[in-house]
């Protein structure tokens, strides 16, 4: 394979996380080397980049991803798992913030995401674990107060498959004394995040895919005619270039910089609990989290271990200890649980745009991207890797709409993004510990 040292993945292996240690048998696949041609090459092999690149695949164009590390290493292959129906901004902010067409056109379309993944799942028979159900919980009756305005507007746009539960009621999903109640999504859900893009992967390839790993970009040629993107050992030109690198990019396309910033958040995997203690803690099938800004988000996994994550670090680097870092939450959700062995813990970065909303665009004619789904990226990655596909495809009518909504740069590009949104995180922080 070669040139491992120079990836930006170190040796590029999968982090040491449980879904790393829990993943089905995946091919190690060649690097790309020497001069290459393609249709369409997509960077990234994430969900945004499986996403569009198995439509394209499917639709029986010639497409090749090449991806610096391993299928998944990034975001997609250490999520906390959770299929949440929505974008990170909500639909009343949407609403406000650009009217009232754009929050029931993004309201038409932010349920696609869990559906592409359940249809994939069903279709190539991807073994990733997957359950029903999330459900969102309130910590306090201002929280509750707007889960029900929440349900209220879903339905208003015709989404009706939630259901609010009171604090006695949630303890059918979660048995804690944290909460003051919740509200359930019956179509969301969760899954082995890692097996999910591998599976992923493998359909695209099945479908006559290319995949490279261990091919870190450098440069992308943007200006002439043919796109090229040049890689540590290779270079690829090709008709059109999809850019999903999303957190992990860098400044390799500088035009795209600016536009998001990395944020990692950290993941703990406790020991196996047993069945008896994981079912009183979560007697149903649904993942949780809560409605706070810096929220928990936890489930369990198929051999009933607590996937619990939460926080976030601006810039992107790793807390020192993330396990104490994690454990402090954990306890306050389960107290029982304050001596539990914690198994793995590991950290991820995801993309956070300043508006909080995903954006899709393009680069001259050629080049697309997708990115900065802001921590709520399972089911938005798949989303917008399908209207890429459709995109590039010759349908623009959902990528117009998605690419016309405004977006902000970070104020000062990424050098004040950090200390900005260190600012902006402590004054939500605060708000959430005074339940304001
Ligand atoms: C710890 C964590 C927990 C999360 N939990 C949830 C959750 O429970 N629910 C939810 O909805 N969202 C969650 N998210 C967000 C979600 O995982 C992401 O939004 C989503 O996976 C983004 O997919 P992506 O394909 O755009 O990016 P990624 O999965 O990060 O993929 C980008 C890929 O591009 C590759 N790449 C980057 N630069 C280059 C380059 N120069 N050359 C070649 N390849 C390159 C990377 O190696 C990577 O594999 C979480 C994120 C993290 C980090």
């Amino acid at each position: 394979m070669g040139a491992l040292a120079v990836s930006y993945a170190g040796d590029g292996g999968h982090i040491d996380s449980y879904y790393a240690a829990t993943a089905n048998a995946a091919p190690l696949r060649r690097a790309l080397t020497g001069a290459n041609d393609t249709d369409i090459c997509i960077i990234g092999a994430g969900y945004s980049g499986l996403s569009a690149g198995l439509d394209l695949a499917e639709k029986g164009h010639k497409v090749t991803i090449v991806e610096g590390a391993r299928v998944g290493w990034g975001a997609s292959g250490r999520n906390g798992g959770q299929i949440i129906n929505g974008l990170n901004a909500s639909l009343s902010t949407i609403k406000k913030r650009y009217g009232q067409d754009t929050a029931k056109f993004v309201a038409t379309n932010v349920q696609d995401g869990g559906e592409i993944i359940r249809q994939r799942i069903a279709k190539y028979d991807i073994d990733c674990d997957l359950r029903q159900g999330n459900v969102f919980a309130a910590i306090t009756d201002k929280h509750m107060a707007e889960l029900e305005a929440r349900k209220s507007l879903w339905a208003a746009y015709g989404i009706d498959n939630q259901e609010l539960l009171d604090r006695e009621t949630l303890k059918t999903y979660v048995n804690s004394e944290f909460y003051a109640g919740g509200l359930v999504d019956h179509s969301g859900g969760h899954m082995h995040p890692l097996n999910l893009a591998l599976g992923e992967a493998a359909a695209f390839e099945k479908n006559g895919g290319t995949i490279c790993e261990m091919s870190p970009v450098i440069s992308v040629d943007t200006a002439s005619a043919r796109p090229l993107v040049r890689t540590v050992q290779g270079e690829i030109s090709c008709r059109t270039l999809i850019i999903c690198g999303n957190a992990y990019l860098g400044n390799v396309v500088e035009a795209l910089t600016s536009r998001v910033m990395p944020v990692s958040t950290q993941v703990l995997a406790t020991e196996p609990l047993g069945e008896k203690l994981a079912r009183s803690l979560i007697p149903g099938e649904a993942c949780i989290e809560d409605v706070r800004y810096i929220l928990d988000y936890y489930r369990l996994s198929a051999d009933n271990r607590l996937i619990f994550g939460g926080g976030s670090v601006y810039g992107g680097s790793d807390p020192v200890d993330i396990e104490a870092k994690l454990r402090r939450n954990l306890v306050k959700v389960f107290p029982q649980l304050a001596e539990v062995k914690v198994d793995y813990a590991w950290s991820g970065n995801f993309a956070l745009s300043f508006s909080r909303m995903p954006q899709i665009g393009r680069l001259g004619t050629n080049i697309y991207f997708a990115h900065g789904y802001s921590g709520h990226g399972v089911t938005a990655s798949h989303l917008f890797g399908r209207i890429l596909s459709e995109a590039v495809d010759g349908d623009l009518s959902r990528f117009d709409v998605f690419a016309g909504i405004g977006w902000v740069p970070f104020p000062g590009g990424r050098k004040l993004a950090v200390p900005y949104s260190v600012l902006g995180s402590w004054w939500y922080g605060l708000r959430d510990r005074l339940g304001v």
